[in-house]
């Protein structure tokens, strides 16, 4: 077999202090998944579960790049998240083990065109335009911890070394073998996935020049430049 066209290799996150590299398969993202967030996105984080979207693979970014402002918005926002990376795949992965299905972790930014995700939330229409748009998700390097547990810690953003969000690991609605258990549900989870868990409060739009930084406590910190 041969292909008609040049065939596009993975997108990669560098795995910390080594010289190799996570080819991403898939970029889940868990909706909703800090209580002060969900009330200032408008909704009761008491009555409403998380709930999961996806970006492109290609969508990754490495720290350290600037991020053109996209097209099609007026209101392009941050919000740091932790990253879970997937070294072993599965289905209906029970709770208890989790965590053996974790790489690693990493600091990434869900980037959001906020205007075209309301809109989309409003009509009623899917999320991509707002949510999967290209280089719509920078990620640091992981570190690559295996089963560790990564439920309590400082997790920040600042842009222009003014602090936007500030939150604790400690206060995600669903913890991460809980979200893994719960995404296998649904879709067979295999190596090479990341799952973005989802920000805390104080997420806010961006201008071109913005320097932002991804922080959380033990992971080396996600920057980017908005071009
Ligand atoms: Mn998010």
């Amino acid at each position: 077999m041969r292909y008609g066209i040049p065939v596009s290799l993975p997108s990669v996150v560098p795995i910390d202090s080594s010289d190799e590299v996570f080819p991403v398969r898939r970029i889940y993202c868990v909706g909703r998944n800090y209580a002060e967030h969900a009330r200032e996105m408008g909704f009761d984080p008491d009555r409403e579960p998380p709930f999961f979207f996806m970006k492109p693979a290609d969508a990754i970014v490495p720290t350290g790049s600037r991020v053109p402002y996209p097209a099609q918005s007026t209101d392009f926002q941050h919000e740091v998240e932790l990253v879970v990376a997937i070294g072993k795949g599965g289905c209906d992965i029970r709770l208890e083990s989790a965590l053996d299905h974790v790489f690693g972790y990493a600091v990434g930014i869900d980037l959001t065109r906020r205007d075209l995700q309301i809109q989309a939330r409003k009509m009623g229409r899917p999320w991509e335009m707002g949510k999967g748009f290209d280089r719509s998700a920078p990620c640091a390097p992981l570190l690559r911890v295996g089963a560790t547990r990564f439920d309590q810690g400082a997790i920040w953003l600042t842009v222009n070394g003014v602090t936007k969000q500030r939150s604790d690991l400690s206060k995600l609605i669903w913890s991460v073998p809980e979200i893994i258990a719960h995404l296998s549900r649904y879709m067979e989870l295999q190596p090479g996935d990341l799952i973005y868990t989802g920000t805390p409060e104080g997420v806010g739009p961006m201008v071109a020049g913005d320097r932002v930084v991804g922080h959380v406590e033990g992971l080396p910190n996600i920057e980017i430049t908005v071009g």
